[in-house]
């Protein structure tokens, strides 16, 4: 029997990829104040594919739910979503200087999961804050639920889904039936831009605010405290040689060979 998909697409708001990133005074972490947020980059392409899998086989699709955990600012990323193709939203309302670690944001999803009866839920592979590649793999987890990483191709037929994953020297593909987390890849595909017309239309699309305690999440826990962030060390100056005589020698003066 093949049902249809309701799908979901968690997405985060993170520091724009384009922005190089400044540490802060205290060296706890990123300096946030005057900087650029955007949507995900890896959750983009989720987003992307969710409504590529709506516009190939729109009959299989009954809907494209997008959900941020966050602070309010978090709002224009779901606009953002909603206005590329998401149909509802939710925003789980965090407190601005909390950081919700990734077994955390899988046991919120995991609610939100159950909530919206989703039986596909598709996200990126990391966000490029924290780089944890981890959030679908816990979410997948806690709901024991068949999970295909990296995901560089998906087709959905029925009840079946086909995933091709990049992995040294070539691509595997597994089948898995709903209900299923699947996490993207860069070259998954290339996300569309939102329209005006779209960011418009989006402004009257449902995005609904709740907090951590209206999914049965009374605290958020963190295991894991950054003791210190630091730059990386300052690269020195290259040195131009002629040939390859000279590349040698330098190389031995600097003790690498
Ligand atoms: P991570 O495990 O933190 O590298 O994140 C992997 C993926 O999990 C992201 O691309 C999102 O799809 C999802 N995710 C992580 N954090 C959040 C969040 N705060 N809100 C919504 N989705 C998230």
């Amino acid at each position: 029997m093949s049902s249809r998909l309701r799908i979901l697409v968690p997405v985060k708001r993170v520091i724009d990829y384009a922005i190089k990133p400044r540490i802060n005074k205290a060296q706890t972490g990123i300096e946030t104040k005057g900087v650029k947020f955007s949507i995900n980059p890896f959750c983009d392409i989720a987003l992307e594919e969710s409504i590529r899998i709506r516009e190939k086989t729109p009959e299989a699709v009954e809907s494209i739910h997008a959900v941020s955990i966050g602070p309010l600012k978090a709002q224009d990323i779901l606009r953002v979503a909603l206005a590329k193709g998401a149909d509802t939203s939710t925003l789980v309302e965090t407190k601005e200087e909390e950081i919700v670690e990734p077994l955390q944001v899988a046991k919120l999803l995991q609610k939100v999961v159950e909530k919206k009866n989703s039986n596909l839920v598709v996200l990126g592979k990391q966000a490029i804050d924290d780089d944890s590649n981890q959030t679908g793999q816990m979410l997948a987890g806690l709901l024991n639920w068949p999970q295909a990483t990296n995901a560089s191709k998906v087709e959905v037929e029925g009840d079946e889904v086909y995933v091709t994953r990049e992995i040294d020297g070539g691509g595997e593909v597994l089948k898995a039936k709903l209900p299923m987390v699947i996490t993207v890849d860069l070259r998954l595909n290339e996300p569309r831009y939102a329209s005006l017309q779209n960011i418009m239309k989006a402004k009257k699309k449902p995005l609904e605010k709740i907090k951590p305690q209206d999914l049965g999440v009374d605290q958020i826990d963190s295991r894991l405290e950054i003791l210190k962030v630091e730059e990386p060390p300052a690269r020195h100056a290259g040195v131009r040689v002629e040939n390859v005589d000279q590349l040698v020698a330098k190389l031995k003066e600097l003790k690498v060979i």
